[in-house]
């Protein structure tokens, strides 16, 4: 398998990497350090990146878009993550939800949801599935109706109304489009009663509730949506009603999974930028007379660090590797859910905690 990067992908790569240098690294730990959780985010960062193509890169070309496949998007992510891991994930969330709405809206829909998203660089997407009552449940997904989606709702003629509540819901507070996974049918399990609706923050009915505080990641927005009779039309639903957890949503290129590369990419950043932090400071600063580099403990350390990064760089080249394995397999053959099984989130998220304890 030939790893080697396109013109395009190092181009993006470079000019990612210049971004979190220059941009995001010098103001990301003087806003992660401000108390009010809604205050982190800074507008004028983000406007920033996205006047560089960094929010609207995953919108195919024939709408206006970057078309950035999935390989060159994890390369941007853990160039940004190397930055700050929190506004990468700000800016990722948009990649694989203007994705989506490409792979699986009607053209009406993408006239009218992707055309404002690529006009704006403050629209911001979202998706809604976690609420208050929890959260692995819409993983697993029990058989049990009384499991999991709770945020229900009834349709008027064109419209549904719902009432419920979403929580810890990336860019929350911010987005001004969601995709939300919602009960139509309370009697049915996930798989049978559950329809995924596009929902603009503008509609009737909704508005933002707690914003969550969390002790890293601050730059990255994360609040309770509150549903109260809101009103959405019908012509917002994806796919079919009753459909959300059925490949019937359409989205056959993966994207819907691309969550587990990109939080590889981003653990990879973190992992990188934490390995160079530490040999600087191994490098610079003396203890008990002697550099930190030449203390055998330090050493060992460091080189356990190195050795998690290298493994989770590798666990990445194999997850790219399985992107282009299903660019070149025949579609429905092998899908890329089957591929990636192997290279799921925990073994990366292991990896990355462990390193950054060794910082
Ligand atoms: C920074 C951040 C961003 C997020 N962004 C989003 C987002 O954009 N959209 C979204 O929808 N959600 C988002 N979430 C929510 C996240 O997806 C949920 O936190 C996650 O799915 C777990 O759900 P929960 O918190 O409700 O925990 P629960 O489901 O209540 O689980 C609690 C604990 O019990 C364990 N557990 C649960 N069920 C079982 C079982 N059957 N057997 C054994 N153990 C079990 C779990 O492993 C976990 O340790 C985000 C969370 C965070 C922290």
């Amino acid at each position: 398998m030939d790893f080697s990067l396109n013109e395009e992908q190092r181009a993006w790569q470079l000019k990612a990497r210049k971004f979190a240098q220059e941009e995001l690294r010098p103001i990301s730990l003087k806003r992660d350090r401000i108390a009010d959780p809604r205050a982190t985010f800074d507008w004028d960062m983000f406007k920033k990146g996205s006047r560089l193509g960094f929010r609207t890169l995953a919108v195919p070309k024939e709408w206006g878009g970057h078309g950035l496949d999935f390989v060159t998007q994890a390369l941007v992510m853990a160039e940004l993550a190397k930055g700050d891991s929190a506004m990468s994930k700000a800016f990722s969330q948009c990649w694989k939800w203007s994705h989506l709405i490409a792979a699986v809206g009607t053209e009406e829909q993408k006239e009218r949801f992707l055309k404002p998203f690529l006009a704006d660089d403050t629209f911001v997407l979202g998706k809604g599935i976690t609420e208050p009552s929890g959260g692995s449940d819409n993983r697993l997904p029990p058989d049990d109706p009384k499991a999991g989606v709770k945020l229900r709702a009834e349709r008027h003629g064109d419209e549904w109304i719902l009432n419920g509540e979403k929580a810890f819901i990336a860019n929350g507070n911010i987005g001004k489009l969601f995709f939300l996974d919602v009960r139509t049918d309370p009697h049915a399990s996930l798989r049978k009663g559950v329809t995924l609706f596009l929902v603009p923050n503008d509609t009737p009915g909704f508005r933002v509730g707690k914003v969550f505080n969390k002790s890293g990641w601050r730059f990255y927005q994360n609040a309770e949506m509150i549903f109260e009779n809101a009103r959405v039309p019908h012509a917002n639903i994806i796919g079919e009603v009753n459909g959300a957890y059925k490949k019937s949503t359409g989205d056959t290129s993966g994207g819907d999974i691309f969550g587990d590369l990109e939080l590889a990419a981003n653990a990879l950043g973190v992992c990188e930028a934490a390995c160079e932090q530490a040999l600087e400071l191994a490098r610079t600063k003396t203890q008990g007379g002697k550099l930190l580099k030449e203390q055998q403990t330090i050493q060992l350390k460091i080189g356990k660090m190195q050795m998690l990064t290298e493994a989770l760089r590798s666990r990445r080249l194999y997850m790219v590797a399985s992107c282009r394995r299903q660019r070149a397999a025949d579609e429905g053959r092998e899908t890329y859910t089957q591929i990636v099984a192997g290279a799921r989130a925990p073994a990366f998220l292991t990896i990355v905690v462990r390193s950054s304890d060794q910082a």
